[in-house]
């Protein structure tokens, strides 16, 4: 359930090979800049490519056998120079020496910029030479985190670019790279997952519970990213479906069972469900059809039976005032059973 995992021999994500092997087929550029949506397995593929530049077998991929791949896995390849944000290092499948992502500190290990010093250091490393006399590969992720400083020492080096030494430079920001090292770079965007394969790969990581419909839901919530989604799952995130499934049974409401998620969840997340249901009922009070939970419209209709409207937008309001107060709640087991009370006695 990882972020990060790491399949078979390769850093890839399953629906990132076939655009690997669109980029291997010819001569790789040496300053390639990579532009994707964020959370796709961008810096996954970057590295991968690094890996494929460095490995000593002659492949279509990288062999994971040769002593260069083994380097590159344990994150200790001398000819390999990742540079990201210390406040990004965990994005990143392997782990690096300390020194390529910046100083000690307890500032700069949340630093999310890249600093000059960054790239000043692997210029001065280069400068000493391939240490297996052959390529080497610079990793940048992501370039809009650089620094105009860092960026205007990179630039220098992009001018003059030298025959083994290969940049791969990440983005999730392609409008806000400086035109300067655009123009220095051959493009190449990394696609987003189709909606078939993002469903496919979630359903191999996630329990048989899901079916293809709430994946498609959940990769809609999560600008298509299955990776989101997971990390979204992981994050505990409140299931909607508890609190629904309680409101929709209007004054038989069991308060108990939405008072009991406050151990593991904020007011704000209970009371937001709670808006997010009332917004909808709301509407369907309206002849108008759900829009966070369209699949619960007939529920809706059943329970809008013996509502009076005037009563409904009453109540709607004082649960936005609630919700104003329930950031800091003095009281929140208090407050969200009032505001279940007055939910149970509209019908
Ligand atoms: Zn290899």
């Amino acid at each position: 359930m990882s972020s990060n995992v790491v399949t078979l021999n390769t850093f890839l994500y399953p629906w990132l090979s076939k655009s690997f092997l669109e980029l291997t087929r010819n001569k790789i550029p040496h300053s390639l800049l990579l532009f994707a949506q964020k959370d796709i397995g961008e810096l996954h593929f970057g590295l991968e490519l690094a890996n494929y530049l460095l490995c000593e077998s002659a492949g279509s991929k990288p062999c994971g056998e040769c002593e260069a791949c083994h380097w590159v896995r344990q994150g200790n390849h001398p000819d390999l120079f990742i540079v990201v944000p210390q406040a990004l290092k965990h994005l990143l499948p392997i782990a690096l020496e300390d020194e390529q992502v910046g100083e000690e500190g307890e500032d700069k290990k949340q630093s999310k910029f890249i600093r000059i010093e960054q790239i000043r250091n692997i210029i001065s490393s280069n400068e000493l030479g391939s240490y297996r006399g052959g390529k080497r590969v610079v990793l940048i992720y992501p370039i809009e985190a650089m620094q105009a400083e860092a960026a205007n020492c990179l630039l220098k080096t992009l001018e003059e670019p030298s025959n083994q030494l290969h940049f791969i430079l990440l983005t999730n920001q392609l409008e806000k790279i400086l035109p300067t090292i655009r123009s220095r770079c051959h493009l190449f965007p990394i696609p987003r997952p189709s909606l078939e394969l993002a469903v496919n790969w979630l359903r191999s990581q996630l329990p048989q519970e899901y079916s293809d419909q709430v994946l498609e839901q959940k990769l809609s919530l999560h600008t298509g990213s299955p990776l989101k989604v997971i990390s979204s799952l992981n994050e505990k995130t409140l299931d909607d479906s508890i609190i629904t499934h309680q409101l929709s049974q209007c004054k038989l409401l069991r308060s108990g069972e939405i008072i009991e998620l406050l151990g593991q969840y904020a007011l704000l997340d209970i009371l937001n469900s709670i808006l997010k249901w009332s917004f909808d009922m709301n509407l369907v009070l309206f002849g108008q059809k759900p829009r966070y939970f369209p699949q619960l419209e007939g529920q809706m209709k059943t329970a809008c039976g013996n509502l009076n409207k005037r009563s409904f937008q009453q109540f709607l309001a004082s649960l936005k005032d609630d919700m104003r107060l329930a950031n800091h709640p003095l009281f929140p087991k208090v407050q969200l059973d009032a505001v279940l009370m007055r939910y149970k006695q509209l019908f």
